[in-house]
């Protein structure tokens, strides 16, 4: 039997962060992880993959849309999936590998194997059991499928089969227009599939900004992406080959079928904290199975803390990070605190979209004074000389202040920019603040500019 100070069970983005700063704070520290590589859900089969399919497919686009224009002439690249996939799967590894060498680094113990806590102080894993002071629960969440939907990971896929499809699909049906859906979807569209996308919402994107969430919807119907909005999905039926998903419309309550090689069930994910053997332990958990947990990541049991996707509020890597970090702070005795209202999302098509704050419809739900200072990026130069003009920056700001309340934006690098606006956030600025900073020319960040300055007196460029 080995004793820590600290054991964290699951190395994602929570898992791996939380272990690294506790080491770094002097605790003796190990990471229990049951998958063979470290990087939990995000580096394996979430993130990473996902980021470079991404990348590969919209070099692909670019090359096959906007390259002649640049004058770059001949012939456009052809897809050799399997070598997209061995990048993908390089990719991996160096990013769960890095995570390997920050244990080692760090000295931090890698138990592996699938961990339970029998009791408060204990964790085992297979037939040995450790002690620690503290122990974190990061085992992050599992896919979420509907009623009458079975995956296979061939023809009726989670988004992890979808990473690693044998060919690509002549067809693709995805149910579920969020993050993940979209995403995938658009890996696919750009390799030529057909993809539909059926949705149980009126709109895509849900929570996000309903501005954001018409123009994004247009873009991607404008690259090829088709949608059945306000339909619930009834079922699924799979043959060896394809699938048939009926779906019924929530306006008239008429059913329709979608025929598709692949079908791709992207409804979210839920909790995963089986086999832990918390209930027997007395962790209290909502019946979704989210663990609950105070202000300091501890749970109904002392010295039981827990983070990450497992836990409350949005399933987001950087989310998890924070409170990993967060957590190990409140261990070693320290202050943590994670700004829950200045965490951005981000989806990474092209063009990216990023929020960060209030939407317009909460802000007017709550009856809060605010006005929205807007800018194209069609009135950024180097985004037209990009192929990049679509969309734009939205900066939400209190009207009677000026103290920003939220940023929306689609566009180029959205996911790199809307972090101008998370810094100006946690300092309190004022709109007018990001205004008055100057913004090298060109860049993209010229638009976040220019919609702060939209917040005042007005644009110059528009
Ligand atoms: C396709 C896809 C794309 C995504 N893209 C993004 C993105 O671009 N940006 C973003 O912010 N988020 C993204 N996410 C979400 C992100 O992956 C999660 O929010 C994040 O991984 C959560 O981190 P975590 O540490 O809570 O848990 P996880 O990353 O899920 O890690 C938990 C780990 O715990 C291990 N584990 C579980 N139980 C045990 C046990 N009993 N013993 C030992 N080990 C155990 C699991 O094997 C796993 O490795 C994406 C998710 C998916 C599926």
């Amino acid at each position: 039997m080995s004793s820590y100070d600290v054991i964290i069970i699951g190395s994602g983005p929570g898992g791996y962060v939380c272990a690294i700063r506790c080491a770094q704070l002097g605790l003796k520290t190990a990471c229990v992880e049951g998958r063979e590589t470290l990087g939990g859900t995000c580096l394996n089969v979430g993130c990473i993959p996902s980021k470079a399919l991404l990348h590969a497919t919209h070099m692909l686009h670019e090359a096959e849309h906007n390259f002649a224009d640049m004058g770059l002439k001949g012939k456009s690249p052809s897809v050799d999936w399997t070598q997209m996939q061995a990048y993908k799967d390089k990719t991996i590894g160096q990013n769960t590998s890095g995570i390997e060498y920050l244990f080692k680094k760090n000295k931090i113990d890698w138990l592996k194997g699938w961990g339970s806590i029998p009791e408060a102080g204990k964790v085992k894993v297979g037939d040995e059991v450790h002690e620690a002071k503290s122990i974190v629960v990061a085992t992050g969440s599992d896919v979420a499928t509907l009623p009458g939907v079975e995956i296979d990971e061939k023809i009726v896929v989670s988004s992890t089969g979808a990473l690693s499809l044998g060919k690509v699909p002549k067809r693709l049906a995805v149910i579920g227009a969020g993050v993940i859906g979209l995403e995938m979807g658009s890996v696919y569209r750009r390799l030529g599939s057909e993809v539909t996308v059926i949705e149980y919402l009126d709109h895509v994107t849900p929570g996000m900004d309903g501005e954001v969430q018409k123009t994004f919807q247009k873009l991607l119907k404008k690259q090829g992406l088709n949608f059945v909005l306000g339909a619930a999905v009834e079922k699924v039926d799979a043959t060896k080959t394809k699938a048939k998903v009926t779906y019924t419309s929530r306006k008239d309550d008429s059913e329709a079928t979608v025929e598709a090689d692949v079908v791709l069930v992207a409804t979210g994910r839920k909790p995963y904290t089986e086999g832990l053997g918390l209930d027997a332990l007395g962790v209290k958990t909502t019946d979704r199975g989210v663990i609950e947990t105070d202000g300091e990541w501890k749970t109904s049991v002392d010295g039981v803390y827990a983070i990450g996707d497992c836990i409350s509020g949005p399933m987001l890597a950087h989310k998890a990070e924070d409170e990993g970090m967060a957590v190990a702070e409140v261990i070693a005795g320290k202050h943590g605190h994670v700004n829950y209202g200045v965490i951005p999302s981000v989806i990474y098509t092209h063009p990216e979209v990023a929020a960060v704050g209030e939407t317009e419809e909460a802000l007017k739900e709550a009856g809060r004074a605010y006005k929205a200072g807007k800018f194209s990026f069609m009135g950024n130069g180097r985004a037209k000389a990009n192929f990049a003009a679509d969309g734009f920056v939205k900066i939400l700001a209190d009207k009677e202040t000026d103290r920003i309340l939220g940023a929306h934006i689609v566009g180029p690098m959205a996911g790199d920019l809307i972090h101008e606006i998370c810094v100006a956030m946690e300092f309190g600025a004022a709109a007018e603040d990001v205004a008055m900073t100057c913004h090298a020319h060109p860049t993209y960040s010229e638009a976040v500019r220019e919609a702060a300055l939209a917040c005042g007196d007005g644009p110059i460029h528009m």
